[in-house]
């Protein structure tokens, strides 16, 4: 259970807007029983109707400071009939230890109980505690960098601390050892490593919208934080091939030139995570990440060699480096080397530099004078290329929070059965949600433009958009006039497509059939799409709005629905 993420929620009741928005990015989630479950035991059933409904597991956790905390923890985890429970004992020291109770003492406590145990802790686990005695349960070492300083003096997380803490964890004893991220501002989702994470702390720090939520997802391999052992080096000693022409001082001259480079396409460039203060969007994970991986490898600037260890995400630290060692200095040492700006992003002229350059003369090295692309570079190019050239889909692009004045309350997401298109008659995405922020005696969840997307009101949360189809419809305005011919419509391909993206989101997330209802079928309660006018002639005392028009191109929206729910649930059915 805990090879896949979950979250750890700190607020009884707290936070349970949009759990389908949690599906893809937690699995289960561990509701903090703080004592609140014996006074309020309705609240916490509700929560947990709310998850079960989501297909999101639950379990009982607890900050644990006395033997009869750990008791009462197991009888909620029984009468749950929880899979796991979640064991808090961070400070073992101060809680335990100096009352005479040791681990090997709540390892006994927990003998009869069968389930799994996960159970967050201090980055840097107690020291001497005997926590072999406690190897059956999942220890999440709490990343919280803004409260560590004295771990991480940056505020944000570095690979070289979190491996000592990792390696520190398994020397004291430990034996299944993860990460536990904080989701409150000022961390952020961009300071961490979310491979390497398997626990969210508290997810009720994070804004309950889908764009705020799909921040955390990560699209790529999860894998355990084992102790990573330092692989061999390449042998000093090249085996029977000859030295000469070796050039201990290579990394200060250019990386020499293939006179006959690989033929190979640029994919697209690649930004890492903190490339977003640039106003760059951080790139998605993909094939082409690990052939850089790869060449940068062969490059010297990348190593330990250790192709099985490699992500395909394209982080900081492989961007740009870690300083001063010419072997770990990633994107930008090469550029450095080969006199490009060291920006550590992947754009044409870097991409170039790395399909015209040989491996380089190091004393040393096995393939010096072969290409940096090798074969399997090749491969995974061509596999990046595959994909496509927009690898950065549009519903993975955030929308813009502006909260509408005017709503109807919340609901639930079963009672969801419409997606229901509108034209706004004039405006643009941003002066459209303005106004329905603050003048307008309507609303709607999203409206879009050739530009962007504003977010209005929340999926579960009825909007004024058209009488008939408000409390089970959800609702997205697209820039545009009701009398626009075809012609105009097709020329604002832009917002179409920004718009059937949103769309096929909510296709996938809610169940919505991607085709047009009738007006018949629309007054039966079928699910499915409509517009704004179909809503009128089903319900008579409907506003009379014939938006988004005759002429909008409802054949070409919907083609594009398809297109972009194929790629949702490429991404996510994994
Ligand atoms: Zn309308």
């Amino acid at each position: 259970m805990f090879r896949q993420r979950g979250a750890l929620l700190r607020s009884p009741g707290g936070n349970v807007e949009n759990i389908v928005d949690q599906k893809p990015i937690i699995r289960w989630a561990a509701l903090n029983v703080g004592g609140e479950v014996a006074r309020d035991p309705a609240r916490w059933d509700r929560q947990r109707d709310l998850y079960a409904a989501a297909d999101i597991a639950t379990f009982p956790w607890l900050h644990c400071h006395e033997l009869a905390d750990i008791d009462f923890l197991v009888s909620v985890a029984r009468r749950w009939s929880s899979p796991a429970i979640g064991l808090n004992i961070e400070d073992v020291v101060l809680d335990f230890r100096q009352n005479g109770v040791t681990l090997e003492d709540i390892a006994q406590r927990l003998s009869d109980w069968e389930g799994e145990i996960h159970m967050p802790t201090l980055a840097w686990v107690q020291n001497g505690q005997g926590w072999a005695s406690l190897r059956r349960a999942v220890a999440a070492l709490g990343v919280f960098a803004d409260e560590q300083p004295s771990i991480f003096p940056t505020g944000v997380p570095d690979p070289r601390t979190i491996q000592q803490l990792v390696d520190h964890a398994f020397a004291e004893g430990l034996t299944k050892v993860t990460l536990m991220y904080k989701t409150r501002p000022p961390n952020l989702p961009e300071h961490y490593d979310l491979s390497l994470c398997h626990c969210l702390y508290t997810a009720d720090d994070i804004t309950p919208t889908p764009e705020a939520w799909a921040a955390w997802q990560h699209d790529g391999k999860e894998r355990p934080p084992m102790p990573v052992k330092s692989k061999a080096e390449p042998s000093t000693k090249a085996k029977g091939s000859t030295q000469a022409g070796r050039d201990a001082d290579w990394h200060t001259k250019p990386y020499p030139t293939n006179p006959n480079p690989p033929d190979v396409a640029f994919v697209r460039p690649l930004y890492p995570p903190d490339a977003a203060a640039k106003s760059k969007t951080p790139s998605l994970p993909g094939p082409d990440v690990l052939a850089f991986k790869r060449a940068l490898s062969r490059a010297q600037r990348f190593l330990p060699w250790a192709p099985d260890e490699w992500d395909d995400t394209y982080d900081d630290v492989f961007a740009h480096g870690e300083a001063s060692e010419i072997e770990r200095s990633g994107v930008a040492g090469f550029q450095r080397q080969m006199r490009i700006r060291a920006t550590g992003w992947i754009s044409r002229p870097t991409f170039e530099a790395l399909r015209t350059s040989l491996v380089p003369p190091k004393p040393g090295v096995a393939h010096a004078g072969e290409p940096l692309f090798d074969s399997v570079c090749i491969r995974l190019l061509q596999q990046a290329a595959a994909v496509g050239p927009t690898m950065e889909p549009l519903w993975m692009t955030a929308c813009k929070p502006l909260r509408a004045k005017h709503d109807s309350g919340p609901r639930t997401a079963a009672s969801i059965k419409h997606v229901v298109i509108h034209s706004t008659e004039g405006g643009t995405a941003e002066s459209n949600a303005r106004f329905f922020a603050t003048t307008a005696e309507a609303s709607t969840q999203l409206v879009v433009d050739d530009k962007e997307c504003y977010r209005c009101v929340p999926d579960l949360v009825i909007p004024w958009g058209a009488p008939g189809v408000n409390s089970d419809g959800l609702h997205i305005e697209n820039c545009g006039f009701a009398r626009w011919s075809r012609e105009e419509w097709l020329a604002h391909d832009q917002t179409l497509r920004r718009s059937a993206a949103q769309a096929a989101k909510w296709s996938w997330q809610y169940k919505i059939p991607r085709r047009w209802l009738t007006v018949t079928e629309l007054q039966s309660g079928a699910k499915g799409f409509c517009c704004h006018v179909d809503a009128t002639q089903a319900f008579p005392n409907n506003s009379g709005h014939t938006d988004p028009g005759p002429n909008f191109p409802r054949d070409v929206y919907m083609g594009y629905v398809n297109e972009y729910y194929a790629e949702i649930r490429a991404a996510r059915d994994v």
